[in-house]
C-alpha cells in the first residue's frame, strides 16, 4: 500500500505512521475471514463481539435483502414502521420487569450518551437537577464519544488527552467486598444529590481491561443505587445477548437496572445500530403535558429499517436456535483449551466467562509481532493492553474452537519469553 493511501484513512486506535498496513479483508464467511491474497483466518473475536452467529447467515441475509428492496431507511421523526415497532415490542419482551421503552441508537457510544441525557433529564424532571455526575468504576470502558469517555477509567482510558474537554465524574474500584461496598457509599454519601447515576458493565469489564467480577458484586450496586437514589445503568453493549452465558448478564445476577444499553450483537454484525432501554419510572418523568419535557434527541439514522431487519432476525435466531446455550457451554471449551497458555512464561492469568476467553500476560510489549504470527497460523485477534482475548461466534463449532485455542498457545508459546520491563 502506497505511503499516500496509508494516510488517507484515519485508522482507529492506532499510530498509523509505524504500524503495520491494516490486513485486506475481501469476504467473510461462517467463521472466517478472506484475506485479499486469499488465505482463510478464524475470526476468533466476532469484529469486536458483535458477529454472535457467524457471517452471512442466511436467515439474517435474506432479512436484510427483502427489507433493502422494500425500504432500506426513513426517517424516524413523525414516522414508524415495522420493523421498529417489532424489535423494540421483542426486546421488551426479552427484558426483565418494566424495561421496556426503547430509544433507537446509532452506536453504542450514543447508545451511552443517550442513557446519560435520560437520567441527567430524569432527576431535572423530579426537582433534582443537581444530578448531573455520573459514577464509573475502575477498568470500565463505556465508548470513545466525549460524554461516554468520561465515564472510563481516566487512568486506564484510551482518551487521557482531552483535558477539560471531557466531562468529570466519579470513579472508584468496583464494590466486590465490603471494604469496597464501603468506599463506594462514603463516596456517594459525600456527593449526595449529585449524581444522577451509575454505570456498571456487569460481570465483565470489555475494553477496559477484560475482567470478570461476581454476580454478588452487580447486587451490591443495585444496593448502593437503592440507598442512595441513584438510577443504576447496565451497559451490556459488550455482554448483551448471549455473550456471558445467559441473554443478557444481568439475567444472571437476578439485578433489574432502570436503564440498559445494547449494542454490538444487536443486529449480528451486520449493521450499526444500538439502544437504550429505560424502566417505567425513567419514561414516565419524559411523559408529560409539556413539550418540554421530551428527550430531545434523534440521530439521523435512528432505527434505520436495515439494522431493524438484521436484529429482527438475529432474535430468530436466538428463539430457533440453541444459541445461549452454546455460549454457555463454550465456557468449558475455552478453559480446557486455552488452560496450557497458564504455563508459557508471562502469562499471569487465564480466565473464561461464557464465549470470552482471556489470557493476561505480563506485557505485551511485541503485540504487533504476536498479531502477525497469528495471522500466519490462520487466526485473527486483536490483543490489546496485557490480555490476548477470545469473543468467537457465539456457535463457533467444536472443531474450530479447538483449533483456534491451539493456535493461540502455541503462536504465544513459540514467543521469545515475555521480559519484565
Ligand atoms: C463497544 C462498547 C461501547 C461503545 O460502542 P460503539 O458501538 O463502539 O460506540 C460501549 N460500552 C461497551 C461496554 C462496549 O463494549
Amino acid at each position: 500500500m502506497s505511503n499516500q493511501q496509508q494516510r488517507s484513512i484515519w485508522r482507529p486506535y492506532c499510530q498509523m505512521k509505524t504500524a503495520p498496513p491494516p490486513l485486506e479483508i475481501v469476504s467473510a464467511h461462517d467463521f472466517e475471514l478472506t484475506t485479499a491474497d486469499g488465505r482463510s483466518l478464524i475470526d476468533g473475536m466476532a469484529s469486536w463481539w458483535s458477529v454472535c452467529h457467524g457471517y452471512n447467515h442466511p436467515h439474517v441475509v435474506e432479512s436484510v435483502s427483502q427489507q433493502l428492496a422494500k425500504m432500506p431507511h426513513v426517517m424516524f421523526g413523525g414516522i414508524t414502521h415495522e420493523p421498529a415497532e417489532r424489535l423494540a415490542a421483542r426486546l421488551a419482551a426479552l427484558l426483565p420487569a418494566d424495561l421496556n421503552h426503547v430509544f433507537f441508537a446509532d452506536s453504542g457510544s450514543v447508545a451511552v450518551e443517550v442513557a446519560m441525557k435520560m437520567a441527567v433529564g430524569y432527576w431535572r424532571r423530579r426537582g433534582q437537577a443537581n444530578r448531573q455526575r455520573f459514577l464509573s468504576f475502575t477498568h470500565a470502558y463505556h465508548g470513545d464519544t466525549t460524554g461516554a469517555m468520561s465515564l472510563c477509567d481516566p487512568q486506564r482510558s484510551m482518551h487521557a488527552d482531552y483535558g477539560k474537554a471531557i466531562l468529570s465524574q466519579f470513579h472508584c474500584p468496583l464494590p466486590v467486598d465490603e471494604i469496597t461496598e464501603d468506599a463506594c457509599h462514603q463516596l456517594l454519601s459525600v456527593h449526595q444529590g449529585e449524581v444522577a447515576g451509575i454505570f456498571i458493565e456487569p460481570l465483565v469489564q470489555g475494553a477496559g481491561g477484560m475482567r470478570f467480577h461476581s454476580a454478588s458484586t452487580v447486587s451490591r450496586i443495585r444496593r448502593l443505587c437503592d440507598e442512595h437514589e441513584v438510577l443504576m445503568i447496565a451497559d451490556e453493549i459488550a455482554t448483551g445477548f448471549g455473550r456471558t452465558g445467559t441473554m443478557f448478564a444481568i439475567d444472571a445476577c437476578d439485578v433489574v437496572p432502570d436503564i440498559i444499553c445494547l449494542g454490538k450483537a444487536l443486529t449480528a454484525g451486520t449493521m450499526t445500530m444500538a439502544v437504550s432501554v429505560a424502566c417505567g419510572r425513567v419514561f414516565d418523568a419524559f411523559w408529560s403535558d409539556r413539550t418540554g419535557d421530551a428527550l430531545m434527541h434523534g440521530p439521523t439514522f435512528m432505527a434505520n429499517p436495515l439494522a431493524c431487519a438484521a436484529a429482527n432476525a438475529s432474535l430468530d435466531l436466538f428463539e430457533s436456535e440453541p444459541r445461549v446455550e452454546q455460549a454457555h457451554s463454550m465456557e468449558l471449551k475455552l478453559r480446557m483449551g486455552l488452560s496450557p497458555a497458564r504455563s508459557l512464561p508471562g502469562v499471569v492469568d487465564v480466565r473464561c466467562r461464557g464465549a470470552i476467553g482471556v489470557i493476561q500476560v505480563e506485557s505485551l510489549h511485541d503485540v504487533e509481532e504476536l498479531r502477525q504470527n497469528l495471522v500466519d497460523a490462520g487466526v485473527w485477534l486483536r490483543p490489546f493492553g496485557d490480555c490476548v482475548y477470545v469473543t468467537p461466534p457465539l456457535n463457533l463449532p467444536d472443531p474450530l474452537v479447538e483449533q483456534l485455542c491451539n493456535t493461540i498457545v502455541d503462536v504465544m508459546g513459540k514467543r521469545q519469553p515475555i521480559r519484565l520491563s
